[in-house]
């Protein structure tokens, strides 16, 4: 194999061979392939895109470069995948549900991506929670508990770990089949029978519009399919946060109130949408009616909540202990109108501001940081009334205070109530 060749085959528009990817892979995988010319191939890739063999090629090859998560005989395995959004915990309440309803569920989470939380992040604030488990430790969890919350370790798709590392410094991000690639090669190493993707849209999300979520969603649910999974996307509204609360321990705080049935509706909506889209899919449920009920049941009974402690607890966490949060201000409204717009990108920065989020990879975060929205989308406000609770420590408080002023707006004319849970895509 010459990967110049192939870096020139894709730069002219060509069609790879499955052999040419699997080539460029392993060796790119194994170092005979510098970063250089992997960099050059994802910007051919990035300006020419790829055909769903094409990424389902670079998918497979990318699972490839790692080992895949085998579990023999029991209950059908399965997932969620959130392209990232605000305010969103929905894995912390979901897993334990699914868990509840007879499904394995080995979920392999991330950190926050620029202005999106990341599920590891928030259970780190659970104190002595581990998101570091081996592979036999991640069987022992889920032949025990049922579902597990951890991170990616480096046995499971490498190949994606150096490749994302890559395209975040050579403007290559924003690519559908590399998008697609990463984000599969990383799940279907699970070793899944059925695989939910929740893709996000609006201004706190990667994708924008609706069409650029349906699109994506579109690429991962054929890849996913085409490697043999039982995958659904649905698309989720990004244009506020999900839920009231953004950032670390409170999320978690958050999450458990959903386990009680105390939680938000439209946290609740949007992890009744995903689950009942993954029973369907494992077989577990007739309908998404159906199996809305059963997850339903699994919080009225309280048996979610308690499994959800005991997968806490055979993390190394303890679910009793005190999460701490940092001293509450209140945000105030400058004028009186309505709340015609949000942008759940600001907010997220906001949590960046109090430490609750990073701007490098190496800082270190403060869990007790965060923010409570206290308006939605269309409400109407007084000058004056509070928007928003910030847990902030002294330093960071007015540049927090100052980005939450700038996302919410306020205007003088009532908008129409968006729809949460936009379309369901399964081919
Ligand atoms: N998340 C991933 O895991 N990979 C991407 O390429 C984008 C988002």
């Amino acid at each position: 194999m010459n990967p110049v060749w192939i870096i020139a085959k894709k730069r002219d528009g060509g069609e790879l061979a499955d052999g040419e990817i699997a080539d460029f892979v392993a060796g790119f995988a194994d170092g005979s392939v510098p970063d250089y010319q992997m960099s050059a191939l994802a910007m051919a890739i990035f300006l020419q895109g790829m055909t769903v063999a094409e990424t389902a090629s670079l998918t497979r090859h990318m699972l490839d470069s790692g080992v895949r998560l085998e579990w023999p005989g029991g209950s059908p395995c399965v997932d969620k995948h959130s392209t990232g959004g605000v305010g969103d915990k929905v894995s912390l309440p979901l897993a334990a549900m699914l868990a509840e309803c007879g499904v394995r569920v080995p979920m392999i989470s991330g950190r926050g991506l620029g202005s999106t939380g990341g599920t590891l992040d928030k259970l780190e604030s659970i104190p002595g929670f581990r998101t570091d488990l081996s592979l036999p430790e991640i069987h022992a969890v889920v032949d025990r508990v049922g579902c597990v919350i951890t991170g990616a370790s480096a046995e499971l798709a490498p190949a994606d770990k150096k490749l994302y590392a890559l395209r975040d410094v050579t403007a290559t991000v924003p690519s559908i089949p590399l998008i697609t690639a990463s984000i599969m090669s990383k799940k279907l190493a699970e070793g899944l029978d059925a695989l939910v993707l929740d893709v996000k849209c609006g201004s706190g999300a990667f994708m924008k519009t609706v069409d650029q979520a349906r699109e994506l969603a579109r690429s991962l649910v054929r890849t996913g399919r085409e490697m043999g999974v039982a995958t659904t996307a649905v698309l989720t509204d990004m244009n506020q946060p999900l839920g009231r609360m953004v950032g670390n321990a409170v999320e978690v705080d958050e999450s458990v109130d959903c386990l009680r049935g105390e939680g938000p509706d439209d946290l609740l909506e949007v992890t009744l949408a995903l689950g009942g889209e993954l029973l369907v899919s494992a077989g577990k449920a007739p309908t998404v009616h159906e199996a809305r009920r059963l997850l339903e049941q699994t919080v009225t009974s309280g048996a979610a909540l308690s499994r959800f402690d005991q997968m806490v607890s055979a993390q190394g966490g303890n679910p009793t202990a005190e999460r701490p949060v940092a001293p509450e201000a209140v945000v105030e409204s400058p004028a009186t109108g309505f709340v015609t717009s949000i942008n759940a990108e600001l907010i997220g920065e906001a949590v960046i501001a109090m430490r609750g989020g990073r701007k490098l990879v190496t800082d270190r975060l403060d869990h007790s940081t965060g923010l409570e929205m206290l308006v939605r989308l269309g409400d109407r406000v007084d000058n004056g009334q509070p928007l928003a609770r910030i847990f902030a420590k002294a330093d960071t408080r007015d540049e927090a205070s100052q980005k939450l002023l700038t996302a919410i707006r306020i205007g003088e004319t009532a908008m129409q109530q968006t729809r949460l849970v936009l379309e369901t895509i399964s081919h």
